[in-house]
């Protein structure tokens, strides 16, 4: 890899129309730098261990690795430089960006899948989005999941993963208490609409597979991308369709994606 790196490419280009000059001249600018994660991609390794997750990251034959291990006790292992491209993603798409290794850090979760995340483990897992927030720039809507990129395919954080106390701390988003609650919002309010006014409802209202592609899901398997959408935001039910409340928080959140 370092040899890439160090490499003086040869340009290559077919021309067909020969007015066309092309230099195979090397000129080595001065101004560029490394280049910078803009994605938090969050896992659970589906293992029993930390130990097994740190074996199974260091071992060639397996062709996976993460950034970032935290441990039930909180422990956090790091396993890659943040500027090195891991392979946790695979196959994914999140927006346009189909190459999701290239652009996030990977951080996994010791956890097995079925079973609540610890507390100590979250505790760790703010302060590290913290650091590679500010450390980065990243913008909150850009803290996923593993099943939001790869719809059909994964289903990882599970849905005991605590979405909605990560966004209330600024990593990741959500929809807004008053969607399930109008009650606390009342008519007489002057900071808000009323969500049961049926003018708003209908102006909030697109195709739901729209609204979906709009937050960032790769549609091209809808059914798997309302699957994906549930784990996160729903949180239960997650094989049936959009229920006309899935689709209240659907339409409230995607314009926080806009
Ligand atoms: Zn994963």
């Amino acid at each position: 890899m370092t040899e890439a790196i160090q490499e003086i490419p040869k340009t290559k280009v077919q021309v067909a129309n020969d007015t066309l000059i092309v230099s195979d001249e090397w000129v080595g600018t001065t101004n560029f730098s490394i280049r910078k994660p803009n994605v938090v991609v969050i896992h659970h390794t589906a293992q029993e261990s930390l130990e097994q997750t740190i074996l199974t990251f260091t071992l060639t034959r397996t062709q996976v690795s993460s950034h970032y291990v935290i441990g039930r006790d909180g422990k956090i292992v790091q396993m890659l430089n943040d500027y090195l491209r891991s392979w946790h993603a695979g196959r994914g798409r999140w927006g346009n960006d189909t190459d999701l290794n290239s652009s996030s850090i990977g951080i996994e979760l010791d956890n097995n899948g079925s079973e609540p995340f610890t507390q100590p483990q979250i505790e760790s897992l703010l302060v590290l989005c913290k650091q590679l927030k500010v450390k980065y720039s990243i913008p909150a809507g850009n803290f996923i999941g593993h099943s939001d990129i790869a719809p059909g395919r994964k289903v990882d954080p599970s849905v005991y993963f605590p979405w909605k106390m990560l966004a209330d701390e600024g990593y990741g988003l959500w929809y807004d208490d008053q969607v399930l609650y109008p009650a606390l919002n009342p008519p007489d309010s002057t900071t808000s609409i009323p969500l049961e006014n049926p003018e708003m409802l209908e102006k909030d209202e697109i195709d739901p597979i729209v609204a979906l592609r709009i937050i960032g899901y790769d549609i091209s398997d809808p059914k798997a991308a309302i699957q994906s959408f549930k784990i996160h935001f729903i949180r239960r039910d997650v094989e049936t369709d959009l229920s006309d409340f899935d689709k209240k928080i659907l339409f409230n959140l995607y314009k926080k994606y806009l």
